[in-house]
């Protein structure tokens, strides 16, 4: 076997600490028994990348980044069924689920054993990766494979808004922050009944311009106590004031954003309004059916939330782009 069959480029996560991220030659993923190896045709960058940079979410290095995932499936392994081959995959993150009562009760999202891909186990920011044909997902013909990376966050919300359904017929929805977790919020919102506004800043312009070509009323400074869900999805302490404020008594609110660290809160605020407070984490196979669902029916659309396609090896300006606002999402294409 040549050099460039047995190995390929790939991000990784080489070690904790400062600096512990290079593009380098990584072994190509040979597939297990009951594995298939997907070429990435997709892969996006999100706020856990930068937080997985930052040693600010947990990670078993070296390992290679990447947990948006879409490409087309190119070998089997042992004990899976050949019909896979070139069908195009989007990829659920969570390997290895054990018989615990969350695996068995279809939430391995909350699983204690639960090794995700592009943090415990080698992601997608490579030219291959090697994913159990369980967590494959075909992806619609009407979404590009750019775009059908984006089913995992959008499987994220789905998870986070509508398992429990917390968004009911002619509810005013807020969602603070108009990043790519909350421009996908404020769709799946609207495919549930919601009247969605979304707030931002001044530095936001470039984003809420997004939100508006989206069909969604922006506003600055939403009206006090006015909102029956809140959903908050700037990860930032002003964002959770914003949604407090805004939030009418007796709404819900959803927390989506992760800020990384602690931050100060009233929790006063949450009993004298009488707020449902509440959340969620990564997705489920049950979110995964619904994001697909939306996305085919179009209530979803993801392109205009794509800045840019780039190659692996732009990732630090990449990931140094991520955190200014006028970029929504980055998506590496490794054949490019
Ligand atoms: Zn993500
Ligand atoms: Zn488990």
């Amino acid at each position: 076997m040549n050099k460039s069959k047995e190995t390929m480029t790939a991000i990784v996560k080489t070690a904790i600490g400062p600096d512990s991220i290079s593009v380098m030659d990584w072994p190509r993923p040979v597939p297990k028994s009951g594995q298939v190896i997907v070429e990435v045709h997709g892969a996006g960058v999100c706020g856990t990348d930068l937080h997985i940079a930052n040693d600010a979410y947990p990670t078993v290095p070296p390992v290679v980044m990447g947990h948006e995932v879409a490409g087309v499936v190119v070998e089997v392994g042992e004990a899976v069924d050949k019909k896979w081959i070139g069908v195009r995959v989007a990829c659920e993150t969570h390997h290895q689920v054990c018989r615990c009562d969350f695996c068995r009760d279809g939430r391995r999202n909350l699983c204690k054993n639960k090794t995700s891909m592009g943090s415990f186990v080698d992601g997608g920011f490579a030219a291959y990766v090697a994913v159990a044909e369980e967590l494959l997902h075909p992806i619609p013909n009407t979404i590009t494979d750019h775009e059908a990376a984006l089913t995992e966050p959008l499987a994220c919300v789905c998870h986070l808004l509508l398992d429990p359904a917390l968004i009911n017929v002619a509810d005013k929805v807020l969602v603070t922050g108009p990043g790519p977790m909350g421009l996908l919020a404020a769709q799946v919102a609207r495919a549930a009944g919601g009247i969605v506004t979304i707030s931002g800043l001044e530095k936001d312009t470039v984003r809420l311009d997004v939100a508006q070509h989206l069909g969604f009323s922006v506003s600055s400074s939403p009206e006090a106590e006015s909102f029956d869900v809140v959903i908050e999805c700037s990860g930032s302490e002003g964002g959770i004031g914003v949604a407090l404020k805004s939030a009418r008594r007796g709404a819900r609110y959803i927390a989506v954003g992760i800020v990384g660290h602690d931050v100060k809160m009233s929790v006063d605020v949450i009993l004298y309004k009488e707020l449902l407070l509440t959340s969620g984490f990564a997705s489920t196979p049950h979110s995964w059916n619904r994001a697909l669902k939306l996305l085919e029916n179009g209530s979803v659309r993801l392109a205009p939330l794509i800045s840019r396609v780039e190659p692996l090896g732009n990732w630090p300006v990449v990931f140094k782009d991520l955190k200014n606002a006028d970029v929504l999402k980055i998506v590496f294409d490794p054949r490019i």
